[in-house]
């Protein structure tokens, strides 16, 4: 192991002592962390000045500009993701649109203010909340309690949304944001634009939810024929032309993995047409329990991944599949591990492994070992960080030092899942960038990289493998 003096002139430094900086830091260096420490501050004041893609986000609206700091710890707890889930269908859209006597109703039957009363509380006792009010208080320029932040954020932002955001967007140097459109509101195409304009110069890069595209369709009531037709259209529109919202698209997204737990490819059209027809069946009948009422449909949704995937294959396109994280109540946590997307990422037929780009988000978050094993063993399968970052804050750095032993440094993919606040993908690049440095420092004190790899690895992670995995141009 080098001593402290070689090190030093390995590094570069010549035995020079240089400051650390403390907002680059959050805790005290520990016994036996010293050289760790230096070694990270020296990576991070490169790092730091990186550029960044976000690989995994999506667009936030206007209605989130000024925010209650109630309204601001909902928006950025997953508990609360998606709310409404916890009441029977439409109650919470009633009370929300209610007043007086028939909110108080309401209020009384479902007990709707006292459980988003219970996320709150616990949210604000979660270090995620605290270390990000110490964290935007130093960005905002004011006191480090969430009341002064929401508020100092919300007069920056009020009626200059959009230049809030680019400059949230501008500090941590994000460049390309992969913009998964299917979710937040509904947006729409004219929100999409705006929130495409508002973050420059970071360029939007349009996602296409397969999901989206799916349930517009299952809503009706088609032959097989006019659906199958219907979807491989639609799908085409939104890779190549303007589908996607009024934009076309640089890859697509599943999110129904989480509900349909292990999944296979379908290539026989007769069983998609049984399936459709059994789907028909079933509306409007209650299933037994939850699992009952994801397997409805089953071997038609595996069929439409497969055509989809196909699409994007045919265009070198990657396909993001959210694996673990997220999305309570409304979905099977028991079914949402990433080694369930195994018959995908190889994608046999006749006897050919496939292997188009796959890509399971949110790390597989907590199954984070599985998701970086998958992408160790199939040189197709890439590991991608949202939602875990920013969500597990100083954990990062564990996490990292777990991903980087087994994946290689050219398929990790930097995302922040930012799904209301734009506080979220500036968080994942503040957060990002700190505990990624010091997760490499490990690896340069003990040797096994040297600096200079260490930063091309943190240039490849942070926005090179984005770019060729998704074939941006230059
Ligand atoms: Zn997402």
């Amino acid at each position: 192991m080098a001593n402290r003096r070689s090190l030093l002139k390995f590094l570069g430094l010549n035995g020079a002592v240089f400051a650390a900086a403390p907002s680059q830091l959050p805790l005290p260096p520990t016994a036996g962390s010293g050289q760790v420490d230096r070694i990270a501050n020296e990576l991070h004041e490169a790092i730091g000045g990186y550029e960044l893609d976000d690989s995994h986000c999506h667009a936030s609206n206007s209605g989130l500009a000024e925010l209650t700091p109630r309204e601001f710890l909902i928006q950025t707890s997953l508990a609360a993701l998606p709310r409404a889930s916890y009441f029977p269908t439409g109650v919470f859209q009633r009370w929300s649109a209610a007043i007086g006597d028939e909110k108080a109703a309401l209020d009384r039957q479902y007990g709707i203010d006292k459980k988003l009363d219970e996320i709150v509380f616990n949210a604000r006792e979660s270090i995620f909340i605290k270390a990000l009010t110490k964290e935007l208080a130093g960005f905002l320029g004011c006191a480090p309690k969430i009341e002064t932040v929401v508020a100092a954020r919300n007069e920056r932002a009020r009626g200059l949304y959009p230049q809030y955001i680019s400059d949230l967007f501008k500090d941590v140097h994000l460049t390309n944001a992969m913009v998964d459109t299917g979710c937040c509101d509904g947006i729409g195409a004219e929100g999409s634009q705006a929130y495409a304009a508002a973050i420059r110069p970071c360029t939007m890069r349009a996602i296409s939810r397969i999901d989206t595209i799916q349930n517009a369709l299952f809503r009706h009531d088609l032959s097989f024929d006019e659906l199958e037709s219907q979807f491989i259209a639609n799908v085409r529109s939104a890779l190549d032309g303007t589908g996607n919202f009024g934009f076309k698209s640089w890859g697509m997204k599943w999110h129904q993995m989480e509900r349909l737990g292990v999944v296979k490819p379908r290539y026989d059209s007769s069983s998609a047409k049984q399936s459709w027809e059994e789907y028909k069946s079933l509306r409007g009948k209650p299933a037994e329990d939850r699992e009952q009422e994801a397997d409805r449909g089953r071997t038609l949704k595996e069929y439409f991944l497969t055509i989809a995937l196909e699409e994007c294959m045919k265009r070198d396109m990657p396909m993001q599949i959210h694996a673990g994280d997220g999305d309570a109540p409304g979905v099977l946590l028991r079914r949402q591990n990433p080694y369930n997307l195994e018959e995908f990422v190889r994608f046999d037929r006749d006897g050919v492994m496939r292997m188009p780009k796959l890509i399971p988000i949110h790390a597989g978050y907590p199954l984070v070992g599985q998701a970086a094993w998958m992408s160790h063993l199939y040189t197709n399968c890439y590991f991608e960080t949202s939602l875990m970052n920013p969500i597990i804050h100083q954990g990062l750095e564990r996490r990292f030092g777990e991903i980087l032993e087994a994946v290689p440094m050219s398929k990790i993919l930097f995302g922040s899942d930012s799904w209301s606040v734009p506080e979220n993908n500036w968080l994942a690049g503040r957060w990002g960038k700190r505990y990624l440095s010091r997760a490499l420092a490990v690896y340069v004190k003990e040797g096994s990289l040297t600096r200079d790899e260490a930063l091309e690895g943190a240039q490849m992670m942070l926005y090179k493998n984005n770019r060729r995995v998704y074939n941006l141009p230059a």
